[in-house]
């Protein structure tokens, strides 16, 4: 695919901002939309686990985000009285995918992935909402519409599906934040929480700066005042163990952000003609995955992979969803069967993270990452 060298993104998120690198490095001309007027920094942090770490290492950005972000050793698992439910081991899953786990704030991400488009000599075109009418056009002036317009309302994903192919919301809330705490308070581990249909997750990133999430299940209600939400975080879990107290002691108040928490289902194709969908525009998964970022990182990869071969648009665009339908789809489900356990109604009997497989997880999150094409 390789005679008209010119192709559209849509969203300056990771999914398109990933691809618009990884397409210039392979002599692509990159236009990329962004309906903002900066790069977004919405959402407190991410963990890039071995499969991201891949994708990044290939973009020959591993260090810079080695130097920005944590390496949290274990994954420690609690009830809501601070007793100990299971452990799990991160290096052991990097030993055996070969790459680390980083934690990083994803307004660093963000700058890192700008930067690194911006030193190719390629400028994000900002305050661009783009419209359904814009993609027509764009798909006559460009060979090849990239649609990685996030999860909600996606108007990329519009044009190939109408109405249909709406996020669902899943039933539960997240409050997100950042917090500085003791540089030593988190003993280099992710801490998760879990009380009967509530959750609250720490990530801790480096020097005692941690991004967290307290979650829990309600109805959807965008009318009730921001404030209150906060406020209501505070009652529920003011009261559970350190470091939870001093987490919530400590946010900076710009940080934090409500989300009523959505996804989608799997969709039954990405693409019509020269106009495709990636990222969380075709695939979002819940946070409870803690894929979303990965696999958006994956889909630019394997579509760069792809539109080195020599085939034509339509078997490149066929062949990419039939790599990445079974991984993506995976991450949904293991999303959605996680948030039901947490937030559902049996969310007494949690499972334990010491049962998660790290030959397993390994095996899932390398799966299709061998180097084919280059
Ligand atoms: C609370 C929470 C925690 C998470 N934690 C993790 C984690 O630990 N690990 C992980 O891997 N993932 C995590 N995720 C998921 C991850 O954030 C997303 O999956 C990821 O950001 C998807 O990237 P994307 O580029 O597809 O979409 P986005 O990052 O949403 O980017 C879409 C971009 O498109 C732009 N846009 C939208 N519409 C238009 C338009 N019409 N015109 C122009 N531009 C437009 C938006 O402004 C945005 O910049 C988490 C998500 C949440 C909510």
């Amino acid at each position: 695919m390789n005679n008209n060298k010119r192709i559209a993104i849509v969203g300056a998120g990771v999914a398109g901002i990933a691809l618009a690198i990884l397409a210039t490095k392979q002599g692509y001309q990159v236009s990329l939309y962004e309906r903002d007027s900066k790069v977004s920094s919405i959402g407190a942090g991410v963990t890039l686990w071995p499969n991201a770490i891949f994708v990044l290492q290939q973009m020959g950005l591993e260090k810079e985000i080695t130097r920005f972000g944590g390496r949290p050793s274990y994954m420690r698992q609690f009830d809501q009285n601070g007793i100990r439910q299971g452990e799990f081991d991160i290096e052991d899953v990097n030993t055996l995918s070969g790459f680390p786990s980083i934690t990083i704030l994803r307004c660093d991400l963000m700058n890192i992935l700008a930067k690194a488009l911006y030193v190719l000599g390629v400028d994000i075109h900002f305050n661009c909402s783009m419209t359904a009418e814009d993609i027509d056009g764009l798909k006559q002036e460009f060979s090849l519409v990239v649609g990685a317009d996030g999860r909600m309302n996606s108007v990329v994903r519009q044009t190939l599906y109408a109405e249909m192919a709406q996020p669902c919301y899943q039933g539960f809330i997240n409050i997100i934040g950042i917090s500085q705490l003791k540089v030593d308070a988190l003993d280099n581990a992710i801490h998760d929480f879990r009380g009967p249909g509530e959750r609250f997750g720490i990530v801790p990133v480096n020097a005692g700066l941690c991004y967290w999430a307290g979650g829990w299940s309600t109805a959807i209600d965008k009318e009730r005042p921001l404030s209150t939400w906060f406020d209501e975080m505070h009652q529920r879990f003011i009261n559970w163990p350190d470091p939870v107290q001093s987490t919530l002691r400590s946010y900076e108040k710009s940080s934090l952000s409500r989300i009523f928490v959505h996804d989608l289902d799997p969709l039954p194709y990405w693409h019509q003609d020269n106009v495709l969908i990636i990222g969380d525009a075709a695939h979002a998964p819940l946070p409870t995955s803690g894929q979303g970022a990965c696999q958006a990182l994956e889909d630019s990869w394997h579509l760069a992979q792809l539109l080195q071969e020599k085939s034509g648009l339509d078997d490149v665009l066929t062949e990419f969803y039939l790599q990445r339908i079974v991984k993506t789809s995976a991450a949904q489900t293991a999303g959605r069967q996680l948030a039901q356990k947490v937030f559902g109604d049996n969310s007494e009997h949690q499972p334990s993270v010491s049962d998660i497989s790290a030959e397993q997880l390994s095996q899932f999150w390398m799966q299709g990452l061998e180097m084919k094409y280059t």
